[in-house]
């Protein structure tokens, strides 16, 4: 028997594992778990390359609670170590046997999967025992070793009469942890860490009922057979090459990763490069319709088949963290801070390769099926809008698909929009001007009357619009978004005619004195215009400018709460060439006329949905009046 000191250069290392390597306890389980798959991995690359001369069979990892004896055991089939192996990888705190092993096969064991590389990963089972055994035997000739350490810096290591080969790691749980004896903890551990990994992962056993046979009698008993409770599957879908899979498979995948999802996914995007950096995964665009609340269903992270986070802030960019799916790689720097990772080169790469994959995508979709394409738009249009703003890449990639639909149901991207209306919508500067709503319900006088003057009027509805027009209106050249009920249409856009006033400027001033004895100047301008007889005689519009101030500042417009402050103002646009305003120049008795004006107001407030409470009371009762 041996004893010795443990090769640390700090005094006492565990304390210091115990509090600041990990700050969750419970991923030691997954380290451990890693530890017996690399063991298993590195064996079945040696049996692969003839280094190994041993059957390597259909080895699996065993986790087994002794919960009388406070003991959690960890069993694996994999290469095992001699005595001299412990003594080399154990005893050395923060040398890695996986880094080793990567080094001396180079290449050829780049695939094999191999997890570890800190060499950090067993020491924290220290975290959650006060005792920890290994009882191993090398897939070598070498006699079985028993190490045996109680977190103080010795340990001891003697023979042991174990025949197979395999370690079997065996945890005595301290009091404070005693949590990772029960069931239900250990196989939550596994299913959120384990549930993915390469090799098969054995956790107690179940009942299965076997298929009845066909020639058996109707009332017979359905057979029951124990099997044992593999908590994994070793060959997820993102490990797979896009060709062996079928939609089918994807789609079941997704309820795999997220056994609570109900809604089917829209689309998946297979990720899978190997250089400059190595990654796989699925990502799925979920429906999300108007619903910008981020998802208890995350994209999750891993590293070569081991869960490691579903926060991956930093690693994909923002717009796409509304995604779900799985991302896989071993070149993301871990267990460093999240500034770090920001700042890491390796990251960056991956995060606008994530975005130029996506962006791809969905021009593959626009392209080979734009009516389907088409359909989904609502469900996707926030994770597209969102990205045009964030990610200047993805705009220039974006805006050859992303759609801009009517309130008729049309689809245009910006150029087919651009192509249609450049010589029926500009300005008297020549700007072309984008009609859009964002109600068709509340704005529909205003989508009626720009309609019927024969205009294109978009519906853009999604709550990050006023800022995604801003960024429209400054990237293109030439153009100008404004909502339909921002001003008369007929203001805008320049025709081919003027309209003359029937008006004398003498017969305006006087309109205009005594529309404004009736009309409160503190909420509204008033414009006379002479538009077309058929156009209303009094309309209500609000500035796009200040409206889309203020609604970008509600959705997160930042530094700009000036215009929040604003009281809000209205136009009062008044038609000059209808018979109303006609009528309303005849009247002779003051109170007549004002009655008229107070009810054009309230009739122009009503389309706008602004005529509420006692206004509105007032002017139902006045209306019966008048037919009455
Ligand atoms: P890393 O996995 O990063 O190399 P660990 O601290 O997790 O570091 O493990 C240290 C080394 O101990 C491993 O590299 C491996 O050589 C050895 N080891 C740990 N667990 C096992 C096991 N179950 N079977 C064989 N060797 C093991
Ligand atoms: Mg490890």
């Amino acid at each position: 028997m041996a004893t010795g000191n443990i090769n640390v250069s700090v005094e006492n290392i565990f304390p210091l594992i115990k509090k600041f390597l990990y700050s969750d306890h419970e991923i030691f389980l997954r380290e451990l778990i890693s530890n017996a798959t690399d063991a298993t991995l590195k064996l079945k690359h040696l049996t692969n390359i003839g280094e190994a001369k041993v059957e390597y069979g259909n080895p699996q990892i065993e986790i087994k609670i002794d919960k009388e004896n406070k003991k959690l055991h960890i069993i694996d089939q994999g290469l095992g170590m001699s005595a001299d192996e412990v003594e080399k990888y154990i005893n050395q705190v923060a040398f890695s046997g996986a880094e080793e092993f990567l080094d001396k096969y180079k290449d050829g064991a780049k695939d094999a999967g191999i997890i570890g590389h800190f060499g950090l990963g067993f020491y924290s089972a220290f975290m959650v025992a006060d005792k920890v055994e290994i009882i191993t035997k090398s897939f070598k000739d070498d006699a079985a070793a028993h190490w045996i350490c109680d977190g103080s810096p010795t340990f001891s290591l003697d023979i042991a009469d174990k025949a197979d080969r395999g370690t079997e790691i065996i945890l005595h749980i301290a009091e404070d942890s005693t949590e990772f004896l029960e069931e239900s903890r250990i196989n939550e551990l596994l299913v959120k860490y384990n549930k993915f990994m390469p090799v098969p992962i054995k956790f107690g056993t179940k009942e299965e009922t076997l298929p009845k046979a066909e020639d058996a009698p109707e009332d017979a008993e359905a057979e029951k057979i124990t099997v044992d409770n593999i908590i994994n599957n070793p060959t997820p879908a993102w490990t797979k090459q896009p060709s062996e899979l079928k939609d089918e498979d994807y789609k079941g995948f997704y309820r795999e990763l997220y056994p609570s999802q109900f809604e089917e996914p829209l689309f998946n995007i297979h990720l899978n490069v190997d250089y400059p950096f190595n990654l796989t995964g699925i990502l799925y665009f979920p429906r999300l319709g108007q619903d910008m609340n981020m998802q208890k269903d995350k994209i999750q992270l891993y590293q070569n088949q081991v869960f490691v986070t579903d926060n991956v802030e930093g690693i994909v960019p923002e717009f796409l963290t509304m995604l779900r799916g799985v991302i896989d790689s071993p070149d993301i720097p871990l267990n460093v801070s999240r500034s770090y990772l920001q700042a890491d080169g390796a990251v960056k790469k991956i995060s606008s390769y994530i975005t130029r994959k996506v962006a791809d995508k969905l021009n593959s979709l626009f392209k080979n099926d734009r009516e389907d394409f088409e359909k989904k738009w609502n469900d996707i249009k926030i994770v597209i809008e969102y990205g045009m703003l964030s990610e200047d890449k993805f705009f220039e990639k974006a805006d050859k698909f992303a759609l801009y639909p009517t309130v008729d149901n049309t689809h245009f991207t910006f150029e087919e929009l651009q192509e249609k209306i450049k010589d029926s919508q500009t300005d008297k500067d020549g700007k072309l001007v984008v009609l859009y709503a964002s109600n068709k319900d509340e704005q529909h006088a205003y989508v009626q009357a720009a309609k019927d003057k024969g205009y294109e009027v978009l519906l853009l509805d999604s709550p990050i619009v006023s800022h995604l027009i801003q960024k429209l209106e400054t990237s293109k050249e030439n153009v100008t978004f404004v909502r339909v009920d921002s001003d008369h249409v007929d203001n805008l856009i320049k025709k081919e005619e003027e309209t003359i006033s029937k008006l004398s400027d003498e017969e305006k001033e006087t309109l205009k004195t005594n529309l404004e004895k009736v009309i409160p100047s503190t909420k509204y301008t008033v414009q006379l215009e002479a538009l077309d007889s058929t156009t209303s005689p009094f309309m209500i519009t609000q500035p796009e400018f200040m409206r889309r101030m203020k609604e970008m500042q509600q959705t997160g417009g930042g530094g700009m709460n000036m215009f929040g402050n604003m009281p809000e103002m209205y136009n009062l646009v008044v038609n000059t060439n209808h018979e109303l305003i006609g009528k309303i120049m005849e009247q002779n008795e003051d109170a007549d006329r004002d009655a008229l004006v107070k009810q054009a107001l309230d009739l122009a407030k009503l389309s706008q949905n602004l005529l509420k409470g006692e206004d509105l009371t007032n002017f139902v009762k006045r209306s019966f009046e008048l037919i009455k």
